[in-house]
Parts: C-alpha cells; sequence; structure tokens
C-alpha cells in the first residue's frame, strides 16, 4: 500500500476542503491516505472526517518546538491532536528557505511532535546549488542523523529536493531511486519515504511504481479534488 498526502501549503478554503474531504470518503480511501491542510481547516475536516467514519489521517504542516506558554502565534503538538491530527510535516524545504528554519529548529520540532504521539512527516531534499556542488548526499546524512535511534514506524521521510518543488520539474525515477535508496541505507530499509515534487496525476505512476518509494507528498495537484483523487488511485 502507497501513501498519498496532500500539502495544501497556503492555498484552498472552506469550499475546497468540503468538496475534496467527501470526494475522498465517497471513493472509500483510507488511512493511506493524509491531508495536510492550513491550521484554520483543521477543526471542519476533522468534524467531516470523524462523522463519516473516515480513516484519511489528517495532518499540519508545521508545530511549535513549544508545548504551551508565552509564544504568539504558534500552535503546539498537542493542539494539533485535539483537532485531529495525526500527521505532521517537519522542515518542509518552504519553512528553511523562507523562514530561516534551521536543522536545530528542525530537530526540536521533530522531538516535539514525537513527544506528542504525532507522525511526523520529515522532509530533506537538497537545493540546485547543494546538488550541483555534489554536497547532496552530505547534507542528507546530516539531516537523517535526527532520527538516528527513533524506531522507523513512528516517522517518515519525505524526499523534496527543493529544485523540483511547484515548478512542474520532477526528479527522474533514477534520481529519486538512487536518493530513496540512500536514505534507507543510512536509517533502514524499513523506512517509509515518500518523494515530493511536481507529482501529478498524468506521472504519479512513474513514480509510484518505483520499489523504493513508499508514497508520494502531492502540493499543487491535491488542490483540485479530480487530480488528487486520480492519484489516490493510482496509489490504491
Ligand atoms: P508541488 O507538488 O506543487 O511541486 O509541491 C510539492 C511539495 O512541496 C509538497 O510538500
Amino acid at each position: 500500500m502507497k501513501t498519498v498526502i496532500g500539502n495544501w501549503k497556503m492555498n484552498g478554503n472552506i469550499d475546497l476542503l468540503h468538496e475534496v474531504v467527501p470526494t475522498l470518503v465517497q471513493e472509500g480511501l483510507g488511512s493511506t491516505v493524509g491531508l495536510c491542510l492550513p491550521y484554520p481547516y483543521l477543526g471542519a475536516a476533522h468534524l467531516l472526517l470523524r462523522e463519516a467514519q473516515s480513516g484519511i489521517k489528517l495532518g499540519a504542516q508545521n508545530v511549535s518546538e513549544h508545548p504551551s506558554g508565552g509564544h504568539t502565534g504558534e500552535i503546539s503538538a498537542g493542539m494539533l491532536k485535539e483537532f485531529g491530527c495525526r500527521l505532521v510535516l517537519i522542515g518542509h524545504p518552504e519553512r528553511r528557505s523562507m523562514y530561516g528554519e534551521t536543522r536545530e529548529v528542525t530537530a526540536r520540532k521533530l522531538h516535539a511532535a514525537l513527544d506528542a504521539g504525532l507522525y511526523p512527516v520529515y522532509c530533506v531534499g537538497e537545493t540546485l546549488a547543494q546538488r550541483e556542488s555534489g554536497k547532496a548526499h552530505q547534507q542528507m546524512v546530516d539531516e537523517l542523523s535526527l532520527l538516528a535511534g527513533v524506531p522507523t514506524d513512528r516517522f517518515a521521510i519525505a524526499y523534496e529536493p527543493s529544485w523540483a518543488i511547484g515548478g512542474g520539474v520532477t526528479a527522474t525515477a533514477a534520481d529519486i531511486s538512487e536518493m530513496h535508496g540512500f536514505i534507507k541505507d543510512v536509517l533502514g530499509a524499513g523506512t517509509r519515504v515518500l518523494y515530493g515534487g511536481s507529482v501529478k496525476a498524468h506521472n504519479a505512476a512513474q513514480v509510484l511504481c518505483l520499489g523504493s518509494v513508499d508514497g508520494v507528498l502531492v502540493g499543487n495537484a491535491a488542490l483540485s479534488a479530480s487530480e488528487f483523487l486520480s492519484i489516490c488511485r493510482i496509489a490504491d
């Protein structure tokens, strides 16, 4: 069973939520599908999924490293759980490049999520500059060292090379297989590794058929109920 997680980023609206969730529920999709939504939509999504007794997993796109306190504008892992979240993205390349999230910060967020019993989807991937200067693997080793000793059933890795996000350039099958194989060599064969970067209905089959790909993390294409459903059907 391959996993499909949609990451809406800062997109969508409540009408889209009321279109996407019933479409997925009607199809009978369950725990292999996840939706990482903007915070304000989590409560409504939780109620819709609970009413439908759906196993689809709800997730957030970020979490505070702190459990509570004077941290204006932050959302804790405990709050996410209260609103039905089971997943949380940590260290998405957009948070690293636009919001200054360093490895020290992502490490603290990772442990806050694990401590609260959330299932982190830890995003790793090289920039174009790191790729071109031959540093992709070393920075990957540095990132993955944060997960040393964490049982592989408690998290997933999303390989998201930042040069493949949002621009319609998908990494080649050879690139994806090589990097996913490398991640599994470092963390163990049982590690679930998802690929993210311009996955669409038209190319999902080529990505999902790769043996080292355990699923996909979908950005733009998750904003269309019909396209996201097509990707879920391919993965099923
Ligand atoms: P796109 O699918 O829009 O390239 O986004 C990928 C992504 O960043 C998923 O987290």
